[in-house]
């Protein structure tokens, strides 16, 4: 018999169902608002200009393709620091923070997931209720219990503070704390800096080991305004890890570009620990590709670029602000009743709608109209002519 005779089939990833679903849709005005990725108001992913004209100089260069150090470029992980960071920061000058190039957003927290598991092995994992869902099968797949702490309130369709510190402070000494640095994925519903104060005291108090993931800086108020989580456990002297990805920011999903940082407590740790995760990198896939990072570090590199880069995304951000806008305002002209003012509270590209499972399966069947059945829409991929007919939609759904 074959070796795989007996492989059972993998539960469907739940969103690239929908993907499929939507694909095999053949309606005219179809619209699939269950998708992760930023679209322009043609409804297009783009391709940034910044990106184009680093592209072009790369292209012409023609450089060799030789292997890259194991932790990628000096360069891109410099510039990864001041982003994060902030440009001329002690932890981006200091030499105490370990980043490595990484395959996205996804391979950075699998590197950092692989690191702790060797660091802290009895360690328990703590994601928000609810979190982006590979956030669980990552830290599984590494070997770690995953438990979750709570986050999300329906009935305010913000955060549940007392209860997520609560969590955190029943939490075991050494557990590992996964936060979302910004623009929280599925909910869009983020802490204010006073509450992110709050969890760094947690931390320190309980001897927690923070994973901050930030898969969409500048997606909310800006490259330094988004980064507020970041620099406050920077300012707390406690050792934390952020992974980071230019998937969103630079519009360059498939070309798996991220990076792990970790902030330990002098030069001389920094070195050891990198000298670890250098073995996790050598081991899954020896050093990382060439292109992406490259793009991302002339880009952030060169003042002319780098400004470019940020109106661009600045462009970004505002579109989809312009749509949580729009949505609320429409849905209110089709006589919804429901106040839907929090859609423009909530930030980044996603929000928890309060749609019901029901709901978002009608709006499928009657509608086209493609939606996570936890009720998640995509506000990037909205725009200008699609947006009156997912109003009317919703608006049928909800009466
Ligand atoms: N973390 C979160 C919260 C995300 O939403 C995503 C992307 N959807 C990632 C990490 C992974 O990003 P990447 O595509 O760069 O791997």
């Amino acid at each position: 018999a074959s070796i795989f005779a007996a492989v059972e089939m993998a539960p469907r990833d739940p969103i690239l169902g929908l993907n499929e679903a939507f694909a095999a849709d053949t309606r005219a005005e179809k619209v699939n608002l269950g998708v992760g990725v930023y679209y322009d108001d043609n409804g297009k992913i783009p391709l940034l200009g910044a990106v184009r004209a680093a592209e072009k100089t790369r292209l012409e260069a023609m450089p060799p393709r030789g292997y890259q150090p194991i932790e990628g470029p000096a360069a891109y992980n410099g510039a990864v620091q001041n982003l994060l960071f902030g440009k001329g920061s002690e932890l981006a000058t200091s030499g105490q923070v370990v980043t490595v190039e990484a395959l996205g957003g996804t391979g950075a927290l699998k590197v950092g997931a692989d690191y702790l598991k060797r660091l802290l092995p009895g360690a328990s994992v703590y994601i928000s209720d609810p979190s982006w869902e590979n956030h669980r099968a990552l830290f599984e797949s590494a070997g770690f219990p995953v438990q979750t702490y709570a986050y999300y309130d329906a009935a305010t369709r913000g955060v549940n503070f007392a209860g997520m510190k609560a969590s955190l402070e029943a939490a075991p000494a050494g557990s590992i704390i996964v936060l979302h640095a910004c623009c929280h994925n599925p909910t869009g519903a983020d802490l204010s800096d006073a509450q992110w104060d709050e969890v760094v005291a947690a931390c320190r108090n309980r001897g927690l080991v923070p994973f901050l993931d930030m898969a969409y800086q500048g997606f909310a108020d800006g490259i330094d305004a988004d980064a507020v989580a970041v620099r406050a456990f920077s300012a707390s002297g406690l050792q934390f890890f952020v992974s980071s990805s230019f998937s969103k920011s630079f519009s360059l999903y498939g070309e798996r570009v991220g990076a792990l940082s970790i902030v330990t407590a002098s030069k001389e740790e920094a070195g050891r620990v990198l000298s670890q995760v250098k073995r996790v990198i050598r081991t899954n896939y020896s050093n990382p590709p060439i292109h992406g990072g490259a793009i991302v570090a002339a880009v952030l590199n060169s003042p002319e670029l780098r400004q470019q880069w940020e109106d661009e995304l600045a462009g970004m951000r505002d579109r989809i602000r312009a749509m949580r806008t729009s949505l609320v305002e429409q849905l209110k002209a089709e006589g919804v009743a429901q106040d839907f003012s929090f859609v423009i509270k909530q930030r980044g590209m996603f929000s928890y709608t309060g749609l019901t499972a029901g709901q978002v399966e009608k709006l499928k069947a009657d509608f086209g109209i493609y939606a996570v059945s936890t009720g998640r829409i995509c506000l990037a991929a909205l725009n200008s002519k699609n947006i009156g007919y997912v109003a009317k939609a919703i608006a049928q759904v909800v009466k």
